[in-house]
């Protein structure tokens, strides 16, 4: 699988000029490297991410747009590989020309269903199983998805993302084990949870029962707010949970000098703060950064009732 995709990725940058222009402007953009609390966080100023970032997710907007990810939308240069998942679940793999990741794929379901992540855990540590060389994540509807009506999981390559690269030293001295399989980061600017496992059956039951507490103890009546990241390492499947309480942090919302256009989600969250404007770029400090993740992510009260 991983060399199927990767042969797509090259043919996609040749055949369809836009994504080759985009992937190769990846080259020059500019990323700076920090730490926060202990943990690296890159810094990348990505002009192409604006629609992304500034996307409209209202349910008004929504439903004006013609949805990119259904298959009669999308442009004819755009091939894909389909996906067909255990669970009877079809997907398409596909390159995303609006990188992040020197290789990034968007995986939409083939049918237009809602982003919602109950019941498709397994196909998504399937995906990582499948697809070695990348990790996978889900942002919820809230979460930073930009299609929150149609089932998406995004992928991009390994070696990149500072939560991935770093996880062996960061379960080794930072976090804490609260379970078996289970972990939570330590000092964490973000609320951040880790099961680890060679088995994928105890990482979905795992999921499953605190999907369930999650949204019991947040009172939500649909998804309760999260972004996922998963990869297999090793023999051992990795998914990382950073459990949400708002979508976008107060400087999004901000006049003048206080806003950032920022709009964050599970790269952000896993280390990689993305930047469409060349002035939040240079703004940007450590300190804006901390105070982000921790509007965005849950409370320590409700952080420590999911950890009971
Ligand atoms: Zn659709």
């Amino acid at each position: 699988m991983n060399s199927a995709v990767n042969t797509l990725l090259k043919e996609q940058c040749v055949e369809w000029q836009q994504c080759g222009e985009n992937y190769a402007a990846l080259e020059t953009v500019e990323v700076r490297n920090t730490q926060i609390e202990g943990y690296s966080f890159k810094v990348q100023f990505n002009p192409k991410r604006i629609q992304s970032s500034a996307a409209k997710v209202d349910p008004k907007s929504i439903k004006e747009r013609k949805c990119f990810l259904c298959e009669a939308n999308r442009p004819a240069v755009q091939r894909g590989i389909p996906f067909a998942a255990k669970s009877g679940n079809a997907y398409t793999i596909l390159v995303n020309p609006f990188p992040i990741f020197k290789k990034h794929l968007t995986i939409p379901a083939v049918d237009h269903i809602d982003q919602r992540i109950d019941g498709k855990i397994a196909d998504m540590l399937e995906l990582a199983g499948c697809l070695t060389d990348y990790l996978i994540f889900y942002n919820g509807p809230k979460c930073g998805a930009s299609a929150p009506d149609h089932f998406h999981f995004q992928a991009g390559n390994k070696g990149f993302l500072p939560i991935e690269m770093d996880i062996e030293a960061i379960l080794s001295s930072q976090a804490k084990q609260v379970a078996p399989d289970v972990y939570v980061l330590n000092n964490a600017a973000a609320h951040t949870i880790v099961c680890k496992s060679a088995s994928i059956n105890t990482i979905i039951c795992w999921f499953n029962q605190f999907y369930s507490k999650f949204r019991q103890i947040t009172n939500s009546e649909e998804e309760p707010m999260l972004n996922l990241l998963a990869w297999v390492n090793n023999g051992h499947y990795h998914l990382v949970v950073y459990p949400r309480k708002t979508h976008r942090p107060s400087q999004f919302f901000a006049e003048g000098d206080a806003n950032i256009l920022i709009s964050p989600a599970s790269i952000d969250l896993g280390g990689i703060f993305i930047t469409p404007l060349e002035k939040d770029f240079s703004k940007l400090t450590e300190t804006d950064i901390k105070d982000i993740l921790q509007q965005i992510t849950v409370t320590p009260d409700v952080f420590n009732k999911l950890i009971q």
